[in-house]
């Protein structure tokens, strides 16, 4: 699990789009898939961006 790239990504995009980030990965080279890749979800303002987070990782479990 790449957290470190995923922290990478959401910084950048936090700082270009000046808006708050998260970056979950979906899938990792590091697990045994062709390559890592990741969802952002982009976060307004007064919004509970990690429970959004969690609430969207419930319901993509496979
Ligand atoms: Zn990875």
């Amino acid at each position: 699990m790449c957290w470190f790239e995923g922290g990478i990504i959401a910084g950048a995009l936090e700082k270009i789009l000046k808006k708050k980030c998260l970056a979950r990965e979906i899938s990792c080279a590091g697990l045994g898939d062709d390559y890592c890749e990741f969802e952002i979800k982009f976060c307004n303002k007064g919004e509970n961006c990690e429970k959004i987070m969690m609430e969207n990782i419930k319901n993509n479990k496979k």
